[in-house]
């Protein structure tokens, strides 16, 4: 996750929802649309750099229509165990976003995590742990929590890009770390890909979403992708933009696993104020926080092609 920033409910107003975003998941999608073409070769709107519809969508929650994994896993090879590859910014973003959905695919599906960032800018004032003991610390953490949603050590990678400073499609080293998840793709061919989205208000996380789909685009594959919301739960940190792409919400429901989930979460102490004590400006997940990330349901975000 990442910020500083306090994160508050949104108990705005329910909006109008264009029926697009309450169609079944079916009867939207084409599933053999191709992607489209080059990233940077999209316009702004979808590359993640300027607007924001989860404002919208994140208004009211609750009227999000609820799944089961059943409606929202739709792709997958005859031939082989279906595939899904959870990526996170940060290390905690893959169990605070994705815990439930994670420990319900651990059940039925191969499910591999890669870690973007070395996540080593949460506390960086602490005497007592400088970067390399935190990011020690927080890949622990990572494993201790995937391992309580029932992910095996052998299926989490950490690519340990540095933290606060995820490439962007501007930065001239976008392009190494792209051929690094590209890579990391190639082999894990993923079915289906959880990926933070594309206009959360942490640059970090736009820039692992626009990573992941150049990486995606170079490879010619096109798994199922699905997005999930962070930091626009924080109402301060949303931004109010009008040119929208079309984009449908749901909410997974997590109620059998949410006390497992609830579980991952506390594993990350480093994270929650219970192991740094010597830097007061460091990162913490207080408890209105993370009251957004324990309910019996995540909400999902996914493109309408
Ligand atoms: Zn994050």
């Amino acid at each position: 996750m990442h910020s500083k920033m306090s994160l508050q409910i949104h108990c705005g107003i329910m909006p109008h929802l264009p029926k697009s975003n309450l169609a079944p998941a079916e009867d939207r999608l084409d599933l053999s649309a191709p992607i489209p073409g080059a990233i940077d070769e999209l316009p702004p709107s979808q590359r993640g750099e300027d607007i924001s519809e989860s404002n919208i969508l994140l208004a009211n929650p609750e009227a999000l229509p609820l799944r089961d994994l059943s409606a929202i896993v739709r792709r997958g090879g005859s031939t082989h165990r279906h595939r899904v590859v959870i990526v996170a910014p940060h290390p905690d973003d893959e169990t605070l976003g994705c815990g439930g959905a994670i420990s319900l695919l651990c059940n039925n599906y191969d499910v591999r995590v890669l870690v973007i960032s070395d996540g080593t800018l949460s506390h960086p004032n602490s005497q007592k742990y400088p970067a390399p003991i935190l990011q020690s610390i927080r890949e622990g953490e990572t494993l201790t929590a995937l391992a309580i949603l029932g992910v095996k050590p052998e299926a989490i990678t950490f690519l340990r890009l540095k933290d606060g400073s995820v490439p962007t499609l501007t930065s001239v080293n976008f392009i190494k770390a792209k051929i690094r998840c590209q890579d990391y793709l190639k082999a894990a061919l993923p079915d289906t890909i959880f990926i933070p989205w594309r206009f959360d208000p942490h640059a970090d996380h736009r820039a692992t979403w626009q990573l992941i789909q150049a990486a995606i685009l170079s490879l010619g594959i096109a798994p199922q992708t699905i997005e999930y919301p962070i930091w626009d739960w924080d109402t301060q940190q949303q931004q109010q933009r009008t040119d929208l792409v079309e984009i449908s919400g749901w909410r997974l429901d997590i109620a059998t696993v949410l006390d497992r989930k609830c579980q991952a979460i506390a594993a990350y102490r480093s994270q929650l104020g219970q192991l740094i004590d010597d830097d007061p400006s460091g990162f913490c997940l207080t408890a209105e926080l993370l009251v957004n990330f324990k309910r019996p349901w995540e909400v999902y975000f996914e493109k309408i092609l």
